[in-house]
């Protein structure tokens, strides 16, 4: 077992969907990776920061899920990054609203002692030098650095962006984003182009079409579970990426093989955030539904075709 660091946003988000619409409630990446990750008993850490503003009941939450927040900076006078969102009718698609960053503005993260010989790092959605300084703060070359950004960042700082993915193993990123990082519509062609960039692995996430890895020349392609109904796929991305780097870190084991079982059970996890508004889901969820679920997953991909006859 190997212990896991993930720097990203606690954040207040309010979303509209065609199912309804929130006030400010729990978001941001940091808090998706760490919840996810949570499910797989692994010592994780979250490096972040939040303002004045943000309920100490969030946090205790958040520690009696096993999460350590001591990465968690509270700046009494500031505010605390603030998004909001809305998505269209397929809820594949959304418009930013608003992006405040707030106290993100002038972040500097602090990399607790204890998480400075983590194994896995994650380095999840935030401005590319944060995520840098991070990476800097370790006492060792961790065994796996885990990379998610997304068009707000190629926006803004791409050059910062370029780079930290020299620094990268793994880059968890959506199809949209993909192409806008690689210039290539193909994704076949897009991962290629990103590994020259830095990563030898490419996960590129298509929401309710699933999941594809690249390495090397090898490809995996992943489905994501049929639902009947996707309430908020918000965050969704994020659980992804920290039920990846939960099963890498719980088992210890970073080869291509293995992350083919980290991808299905970050899409697995996936599946119950978009289930309800915000991080709602993943508070409530139980390690026997996930196992249920993981049944299901296994009956939908698995086929048996004779090659002999
Ligand atoms: P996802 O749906 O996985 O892309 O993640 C949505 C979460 O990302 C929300 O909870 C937001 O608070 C957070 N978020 C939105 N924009 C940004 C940004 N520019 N940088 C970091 N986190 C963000």
């Amino acid at each position: 077992m190997s212990k896991l660091l993930a720097v990203g946003t606690v954040a207040f988000d309010a979303i509209e969907t065609p199912f309804g619409k929130t006030d400010k409630i729990l978001g941001g990446s940091g808090t998706f990776v760490g919840l996810a990750a949570s499910q797989f008993g692994v010592k994780t850490g979250v490096v972040s920061v939040v303002g004045g503003d943000f309920p100490q009941s969030y946090l205790d939450m958040m520690n009696a899920k096993g999460i350590n927040t001591e990465g968690i900076e509270v700046i009494k006078e500031g505010k605390t990054f603030f998004w909001s969102g809305k998505y269209h009718n397929d809820m594949n698609s959304r418009d930013t609203l608003i992006t405040e960053l707030n106290v993100l503005e002038n972040f500097t993260p602090v990399v607790p002692e204890d998480f400075k010989d983590a194994g896995i790092v994650m380095l999840g959605n935030l401005h590319p030098m944060v995520q840098a300084s991070v990476l800097d703060q370790m006492s060792e070359r961790p065994k796996l650095v885990v990379l998610d950004t997304m068009n707000f960042w190629m926006d803004i700082a791409l050059a910062d962006l370029h780079t930290v993915l020299k620094r990268v193993d793994v880059i968890t990123i959506n199809d949209e984003e993909a192409r806008q990082l690689s210039g290539e519509y193909s994704l076949v062609n897009a991962a290629k182009k990103i590994h020259t960039m830095g990563p030898k692995y490419v996960v590129i996430k298509k929401g309710e079409h699933g999941a594809l890895l690249f390495n090397d020349g090898k490809m995996f392609s992943a489905p994501a579970l049929p639902l009947a109904e996707v309430f908020d796929p918000t965050g969704a991305g994020d659980t992804f990426a920290g039920g990846f780097c939960g099963y890498l870190a719980k088992t210890g084991d970073v080869s291509f093989e293995n992350m083919k079982n980290a991808i299905i059970y970050g899409s697995n996890l996936a599946s119950f955030c978009v289930e309800k508004f915000g991080t709602e889901r993943m508070q409530e969820l139980t390690e026997d539904e996930v196992k249920k679920r993981l049944q299901a997953f296994k009956e939908l991909t698995q086929f048996d075709i004779d090659l002999k006859s």
